[in-house]
This record gives C-alpha cells, sequence and structure tokens, in this order.
C-alpha cells in the first residue's frame, strides 16, 4: 500500500491524512507549525470517534488506530520514503514555490504531487519543479473524510500516468474523481468563489443579512448550505487569498474581494476554524448559530 505523504496539517490537510489513514495506509503529516499537528491529531481523532454519527455504517477503525498509522512532524525529510504527496499548505503562491522546490529535491524521482490549491494553476506549480509530468491537481473538498468525489486537474504537462495512477489511488479510499482540464479555479472555485464573494457584497450593501442570505439559499433554492455557510467552513482568509488569485489570473475585475472579507479577515474573524466569521460556532464542528457575527449575516460552501 503506498506510503502517503501530506504537506500542511490545516483544515485540508489533517482531513486528507485521516482519510487515508482510516483507510489502511500509512501516512506522514507534516506542518511547520507544532500547534497546527497538536490540534490536527486531537481533530483527528474526535472526527474518527463521531464517525458512528457523522458516517453511519462506516468503520473507520479506533481513533488509536488511525491516528497510530500518522506520523506527524515538522521534517520534511520525512518525506523521502512517500510514494504520493499531497501539498496541502497555505494558498499563498510565495508559500507553496519555495516548498515545491524542496519537495522536487527529497522525493524520489517519479513521484507524483497531488497539488490542493483553491485557484493556483497546475501548470504554474509544476513549473516550479523539475517532474511537470507528475504533478496533478487534486482538489479534495472540505471535509475531506465525508466529500464522495475529487476534482481532479490536468496541468499542462501531466503525464496520462500520472492521471491514472491518481484516479487508482483515489479509488481505493472510495473517492470518484472528475477529471477536468487546467484554469485557474478549475470548475468548482471558479464559480464558487465568485458566488460566495457576491454573497458578501450583499451583506456588505445591507440586501440581507448573512442569516437571510443562506437561509434563502438553504430553503428556496434547496442547497444543503448557503454561500455564506459555506465561505465559514472554507475560512475567510482561503476565501481572500482564493479571490485575489482569481482576480490576478484572469485580470477581471468580477474576482475584487468584497471589502468587508477584507475587513473580517483583517478583525482575525476567519469562520469556523477561529468559531466566529460571517456566523458565529459554539466549536469547530458545530453548526452555525442564527445570530450572525458580521453585520448582517453570512457564508457559501
Ligand atoms: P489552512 O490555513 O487551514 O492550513 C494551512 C497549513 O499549512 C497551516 O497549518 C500552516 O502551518 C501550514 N504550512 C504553511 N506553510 C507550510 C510549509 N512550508 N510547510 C508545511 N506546512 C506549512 O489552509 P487549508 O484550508 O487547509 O488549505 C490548504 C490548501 O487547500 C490551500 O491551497 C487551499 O486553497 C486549498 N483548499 C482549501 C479548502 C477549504 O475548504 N479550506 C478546500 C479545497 C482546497
Amino acid at each position: 500500500m503506498d506510503r502517503i505523504g501530506v504537506v500542511g496539517a490545516g483544515t485540508m490537510g489533517r482531513g486528507v491524512a485521516q482519510l487515508f489513514a482510516e483507510h489502511g495506509h500509512e501516512v506522514v503529516l507534516v506542518d511547520t507549525a507544532e500547534q497546527a499537528l497538536a490540534s490536527a491529531r486531537d481533530g483527528i481523532a474526535t472526527n474518527v470517534r463521531l464517525a458512528p454519527l457523522l458516517r453511519p455504517g462506516t468503520r473507520p477503525g479506533s481513533p488509536e488506530e488511525v491516528t497510530g498509522r500518522i506520523r506527524f512532524t515538522t521534517d520534511l525529510r520525512s518525506l523521502r520514503t512517500a510514494d504520493y504527496v499531497f501539498e496541502m499548505v497555505t494558498e499563498d503562491w510565495a508559500v507553496k514555490r519555495p516548498l515545491y522546490g524542496e519537495l522536487d529535491a527529497l522525493c524520489r524521482p517519479g513521484v507524483p504531487f497531488g497539488v490542493n490549491t483553491s485557484a493556483i494553476p497546475i501548470t504554474r506549480v509544476a513549473a516550479a519543479t523539475s517532474r511537470p509530468e507528475h504533478v496533478i491537481g487534486t482538489h479534495f473538498m472540505n471535509p475531506a473524510p465525508l466529500k464522495p468525489t475529487v476534482e481532479v486537474i490536468r496541468g499542462h504537462h501531466t503525464s496520462d500516468d500520472t492521471v491514472a495512477r491518481t484516479r487508482a489511488l483515489l479509488e481505493g479510499v472510495g473517492r470518484r474523481q472528475i477529471v477536468v482540464a487546467d484554469s485557474p479555479g478549475f470548475v468548482t472555485n471558479r464559480v464558487a468563489m465568485l458566488t460566495v464573494n457576491e454573497a458578501m457584497f450583499l451583506v456588505h450593501e445591507q440586501v440581507a443579512g448573512a442569516d437571510e442570505v443562506d437561509r434563502l439559499f438553504r430553503e428556496c433554492l434547496g442547497h444543503a448550505m448557503g454561500p455564506l455557510e459555506t465561505a465559514d467552513l472554507i475560512g475567510l482568509d482561503t476565501v481572500l487569498l482564493s479571490l485575489q488569485v482569481l482576480h490576478e489570473e484572469f485580470n477581471d475585475p468580477k474576482f475584487r474581494p468584497c471589502p468587508l472579507l477584507r475587513r473580517l479577515v483583517e478583525a482575525g474573524l476567519l469562520g469556523r476554524k477561529t468559531g466566529r466569521g460571517f456566523h458565529s460556532y459554539a466549536s469547530a464542528s458545530a453548526t452555525p448559530s442564527r445570530s450572525a457575527s458580521a453585520s448582517g449575516g453570512a457564508h457559501h460552501g
């Protein structure tokens, strides 16, 4: 069974590490922040414990078994023996680019790099390595252990072999794949980020509060979550960074980030991960309270 490397133990990295460990893979989870690793270990153990409630019918094993398959470390060199590496660090090219240089030097030739970005083109990432044919977009959805399908992005140089290998690996952990060509934001986030941003403008302009916006999407349009709830789930910092990438890549003002989003990020109100964003949350996994924390309301998915 492939030994999996995951770089970044934030919202996405911990979910993907959990997913592979639950399916019996040995996983190395690397982060520069000890605190992120400690919180990832606790979060994974809690999620596995709650699995019978959240995912009836699944048997992921005990929290100890699952976390026991994950090595939590700040040492990037632990990835030397990995067979497949997923990169899940902050959505900032200044952070991702030097990391790819290091990964390229450390990992064995031919080891694929699965890129988990919200908007950065996969071809740009591949150009930061000497193995562009082995670089592929693996856009997991949040929360990764619960979402059945992964958006797979073929970069300009991605080989058929890398696509096939990635599909087989995802199949092995019960994930369907939808393969698309490379473009900033791919399919999902090119549409989703625009929707989220527009919902924020509605709150900013006081057309409706966050609660009202989200209820309209849930109750009138039948969406599982409203756009501001989704933004809170993603993390408002990640939404802002993603919109900035889209704005720069397309040079189109339709992607300009809403000023209210900037204000909440500057205020440290990042959504679920900090307990407050457009909505307030009693805990990281709680459903939103009905009192919105941003003037008017807020969220999306
Ligand atoms: P996050 O901010 O929650 O976590 C990022 C983690 O990366 C942090 O723990 C940070 O300490 C770590 N990190 C930063 N630089 C590092 C380095 N050089 N080496 C190791 N670790 C490093 O971010 P996230 O929400 O988990 O997003 C990760 C990536 O996935 C981003 O590119 C994001 O756009 C994308 N993504 C996010 C979502 C979502 O819903 N949050 C969904 C799909 C894709």
